[in-house]
């Protein structure tokens, strides 16, 4: 339970979900598992040592958001090919979670992923969750013509191509940065915080609307909310 006051989402009517680490937990290592494919990735194409295939990965990171960016725009890499490379990591991990599913399915309204990783990938996590058919659509980082996110394209991107109308919907996170072009819209902003240091909830930057330590838990609550 967020020692922040529980605000109103009652308006909200379309759901919007982050994927990596969003519908699983940091514990599972999917994402360290991700990294080291793109470093493999790096260090074969650019035929340098592991040290410096991670230095690029995170220099690219850095300047283009995603390692992808940086290999399309100075190197013309083709995504599909590499989103598949990167993304063939082990998801045995990840095990089905009928709470967070009934949780997902109570919600009023769309119930849709808009993530950074690509659909298949995506599709392929949430089976593993026990997702599979709970969410209308995945908005993935190819829809977004590969500008991620927080990039404000893509969110503009996303409205317009799902019909989401920003002021009733909201946007669940655990990258805080990643909610601030959403608050921008005009959208609810719930963000995951995994270090739990709700302390320095005093600090928490205005763009957020709602911190939360536990994506079940909390849609569990907001059903209790409203059947009290
Ligand atoms: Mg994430």
């Amino acid at each position: 339970m967020s020692p922040a006051a529980r605000p109103d989402f009652s308006h909200v009517d379309c759901w919007l979900f982050d994927l990596d680490l969003t519908l699983y937990d940091p514990a599972h290592n999917i994402m360290a598992q991700v990294r080291d494919r793109i470093a493999a990735y790096v260090e074969d194409y650019f035929k340098v040592d592991s040290e410096q295939a991670h230095q690029i990965r995170y220099d690219y990171w850095r300047k283009y958001g995603t390692t992808l960016g940086g290999m399309m725009a100075e190197h013309g890499v083709e995504p599909h090919a590499y989103l598949d490379f990167v993304h063939d990591v082990d998801l045995s991990l990840l095990q089905p979670c009928e709470r967070l599913r009934s949780g997902i399915e109570a919600l009023p309204g769309r119930k849709l992923i808009f993530t950074n990783a690509d659909a298949p990938y995506a599709e392929r996590v949430l089976s593993a969750r026990g997702l599979s058919g709970v969410f209308e659509d995945i908005f993935d980082i190819h829809r977004m013509e590969h500008r991620p996110k927080p990039a404000p394209e893509s969110y503009d991107a996303l409205c317009s191509a799902l019909s989401i109308n920003p002021g009733k919907a909201l946007f669940i996170e655990d990258s805080a940065h990643n909610l601030e072009p959403a608050k921008a819209l005009g959208m609810a902003t719930v963000w995951i915080n995994h270090a739990g240091d709700h302390e320095s909830g005093n600090h928490c930057p205005r763009y957020i609307d709602h911190e939360i330590d536990d994506v079940a838990d909390w849609l569990h609550s907001i059903k209790e909310q409203e059947t009290a």
